[in-house]
């Protein structure tokens, strides 16, 4: 097993989940279990200022670097908890023959339905056993970024731009920089290495916001209830009915942004949707809440005596405007692929990241690839050659940073 495999074993096989329920930070105390073997890790290797906080982020820095601007390389801890995380079996299909490849429980994946799964052909894939994700998102981004420490530390001689890291909790849940320290990470630009694609550097996100509804209707015995009762239950369905299908994630793709009911729980009485609302665009995110409001006041003259609350609220903004105003954060990661001979692109990524956010805290935040793929999935897989392809790629961008600041 090669090196940077090695540690993403060793990392996988401890169990991170977040959790959406929990308000405290992080949000489970298993994360710290990881941290801290970060945290001796980091020292072990020579690293300079690392300090875990007590809301369970780790920052540290890689000794030395030139004067100028300082590089920030971000993962998050914790995996998803929409799939099973406990005790994650990594493994090995050696020598992959491009076929769809079958775990336990029934779990199949299918090269068919992943885009650059057969550049793969003939290198080892890694899965979990099919009953737990496995956890590539973002462990492979850790072992990246410690695997890029311990180079720099054995290579002083490669030039580089002052690197600091930093490891963050909840990412999943929403919450992985709400307790950041932008000044004790000291970085001008940074990348989350939490992507996907080996050939994707994502400079944009979603503009995301929730839209959770509180339906309050009249409960009246269903014998007695003609011309009286207002049935709550029946205004939820109808608020999804009223929602284009069109505009669903099932049905969105590339650029396109979403409407996605996630949650309906509801009696005669009251019932409860949430909703979250996705798009690249702010003026398409104008629009998704006015069709929000469109629906509200419809629900509302359908159903008189009924009472419907629509709350909306920011998640989090596209940083793309951010990223354009110095587009040498991004074009530096694509220059970093191309020599590792990959035909690389700028992308935009379908979900959130901590860059997003960090991105409006100061820090212009770019997304770098890990190779991993279906994340949050039992069918989530990497190849150890991806794995590889991620490392050198952020290896050599370092070293254009490295290049351009002298
Ligand atoms: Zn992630």
């Amino acid at each position: 097993m090669n090196s940077i495999t090695e540690r993403f074993v060793r990392y996988v096989k401890v169990s991170t989940a977040s959790d959406p329920n929990s308000s405290t930070s992080p949000s489970s105390s298993r994360q710290f279990d990881l941290l801290r073997m970060l945290e001796k890790e980091l020292t072990e290797l020579g690293m300079e200022k690392v300090f875990l906080s007590e809301t369970g982020v780790l920052y540290a820095k890689v000794p030395g670097g030139m004067s100028g601007d300082v590089i920030g390389l971000i993962a998050h801890v914790d995996t998803s908890p929409d799939s099973p995380g406990e005790n994650v079996m990594p493994q090995f299909h050696k020598k992959w023959d491009g076929l769809p490849i079958h775990l336990n429980e029934g779990v199949q994946i299918d090269p068919d339905q992943c885009s650059d799964m057969l550049r793969y052909k003939g290198d080892t894939i890694i899965t979990s056993d099919g009953s737990t994700l496995l956890g590539a998102d973002d462990k492979a981004g850790i072992a990246i970024i410690m695997e890029t420490c311990e180079w720099l530390i054995q290579n002083p001689s490669v030039r580089r731009p002052q690197i600091v890291v930093a490891f963050t909790p909840d990412e999943e849940v929403g919450r992985g920089v709400d307790n950041f320290d932008v000044n004790q990470f000291g970085a001008d630009f940074a990348y989350t290495v939490d992507g996907s694609e080996v050939s994707e550097v994502s400079s944009e996100t979603f503009n995301a916001w929730s839209a959770n509804w509180e339906i309050t209707g009249r409960e009246v015995h269903p014998g007695s209830a003609a011309g009286s009762m207002i049935n709550a239950v029946r205004i939820a369905g109808e608020l999804i009915a009223l929602m284009r299908s069109e505009e669903m994630p099932e049905n969105s793709s590339g650029r396109d942004g979403f409407d996605y009911p996630l949650y309906v729980n509801g009696t005669t009485g009251h019932a409860e949707v949430k909703m979250i609302l996705r798009d690249f665009t702010t003026e398409g995110m104008i629009l998704r809440k006015l069709r929000m409001e469109a629906i509200r006041d419809c629900l509302v003259s359908l159903f008189p005596g009924s009472q419907i609350e629509l709350i909306m609220k920011e998640q989090y903004s596209n940083p793309g405007e951010i990223l354009k105003k110095d587009k040498r954060l991004v074009n530096f990661a694509l220059a970093g692929f191309e020599r590792c001979g990959i035909a690389s692109r700028e992308g935009s990524i379908r979900g959130g990241t901590d860059g997003s956010r960090l991105s409006f805290m100061g820090v212009p935040t770019a997304n770098m690839p890990t190779g991993g793929e279906l994340f949050h999935s039992r069918r989530e897989w990497i190849a150890e050659g991806g794995l590889q392809i991620a490392l050198d790629g952020l290896k050599n961008t370092l070293i254009i940073w490295g290049e351009e600041l002298k």
